[in-house]
């Protein structure tokens, strides 16, 4: 079957009742028809259902259609995205062991690289997403995971995957991408080397702002080796969300497709107002690493960054004069959203820090949504002028 078919047919086999729309299995345990059968579950190779934090049907049902669309043999659904990361590197790692990660990661990422794992002695060397000449030098016999996102959080900076597989692979370090900004509608990271696949499902596989989730994906052997460490830490989802994310899933490619034409409609009307210094979108001609989105991505995505002229002062009056987008944290929703992150995301750290990942004083981050695209440019063109 075609991916779009995938998206909307895959589900768990029907109940007696013969329902139409997947059931929603609200049970924290399941029963056995006798003690044999249960002696048998708890071997751990067996297929069933036994606990709620072990396994549902709601949750196989989400976590098989994202493999599916990743194209990788397993998957691991978690609580959130955040889950998904901790227990990527929770299962993979020991004591000693050292992460190869770009700098402009993920907010919660970084406290984890910077502030949790050096509790267990788990140390982070940075290197800059654009100068993978000197990645091998911050590799040393320490060093397991080579850790990135791309496109970046906010600055869409666009990494090299093939490139960085070539390192990874080198060093025999486990290659891990968050591709939570592209969706595997626009790229599927797997097809260029990495061995683990990670995406926070409350953005753009929910788009609509309402649950929380997270998947890991890869081979049957690595997360075999996540879930023995998962099942038994707890960041189990709650099956009403992953029944949310897999009836969200059916829309997942037409909702894609309609962002990246508004972000791509947007981004291109931003570069010609007088009041914008400069726009990055990785499918603009005038975005720096241009040719390898075009090269690894089929879309865009739904995220534009610009820097309006007149810095923090002229930042945070845009975003006050928005009639129509929202002031929220959130991104991959139906409904655009404007933020700020140096007064934001990213207060808490230095200007020297912030520059160092691209954030200048006058960024605004859009998440495009699927309003008609002239209501969301009406809007952000009043705020400007
Ligand atoms: C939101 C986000 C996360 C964390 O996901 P949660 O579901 O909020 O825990 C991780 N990576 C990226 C790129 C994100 O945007």
């Amino acid at each position: 079957m075609k991916r779009e078919t995938q998206l909307v047919r895959t589900q768990i086999p029907r109940s007696e009742n013969r329902e139409h729309s997947v059931p929603l299995y609200l049970t924290s345990s399941y029963t056995f028809d006798d003690a044999d059968q249960m002696a048998a579950m708890f071997n751990e190779e067996q297929e069933g259902y036994i606990y709620s934090r072990y396994s549902n049907p709601n949750v196989t049902e989400f976590g098989e259609k994202v493999a599916q669309l990743e194209g990788t043999e397993a998957s691991w659904v978690t609580a959130s995205g955040m889950a998904a990361i901790f227990s990527t590197f929770g299962a993979l790692l020991e004591m000693g062991d050292e992460i190869l990660s770009v700098r402009s990661v993920f907010g919660s990422t970084h406290r984890l690289f910077t502030e949790i794992f050096p509790k267990w002695g788990i140390k982070t060397n940075y290197v800059a997403f654009d100068e993978l000449d000197t990645w091998e030098d911050a590799i040393t016999p320490e060093t397991k995971i080579l850790y990135l996102e791309t496109p970046t959080n906010p600055g869409v900076d666009i990494i090299d995957l093939k490139a960085a597989n070539a390192i990874a692979k080198k060093h025999n370090l486990i290659f891990i991408v968050d591709n939570c900004f592209a969706t595997p509608i626009n790229q599927c990271p797997v097809k260029f080397g990495a061995d683990l696949v990670i995406h926070s499902a409350t953005k753009y596989f929910d788009g609509q702002g309402r649950v929380m989730g997270g998947i890991i994906l890869g081979s049957h052997e690595l997360i075999h080796k996540i879930q023995g460490f998962a099942r038994h830490t707890g960041p189990a989802i709650s099956p009403f969300n992953a029944w949310v994310l897999s009836k969200s899933l059916e829309t997942l490619e037409i909702r894609v497709e309609r962002h990246n034409s508004n972000a791509l409609e947007i981004a291109k009307r931003l570069e010609s107002h007088s009041q914008v210094k400069s726009v990055k979108y990785p499918f603009l001609p005038s975005h720096p690493q241009y040719e390898i989105a075009i090269a690894q991505m089929t879309g865009g995505g739904g995220i534009v960054t610009f820097e309006i002229e007149g810095g923090l002062v002229r930042g945070k009056a845009f975003l006050n004069d928005l009639k129509l987008l929202s002031l929220t944290a959130n991104l991959g929703d139906t409904r655009s959203i404007a933020t700020h992150p140096a007064s934001t995301t990213h207060s808490k750290l230095t200007e020297s820090d912030r520059l160092k990942v691209g954030i200048t004083e006058g960024l605004i981050r859009i998440s495009v949504g699927l309003e008609n695209v002239d209501d969301i440019w009406a809007d952000i063109e009043q705020a400007l002028n």
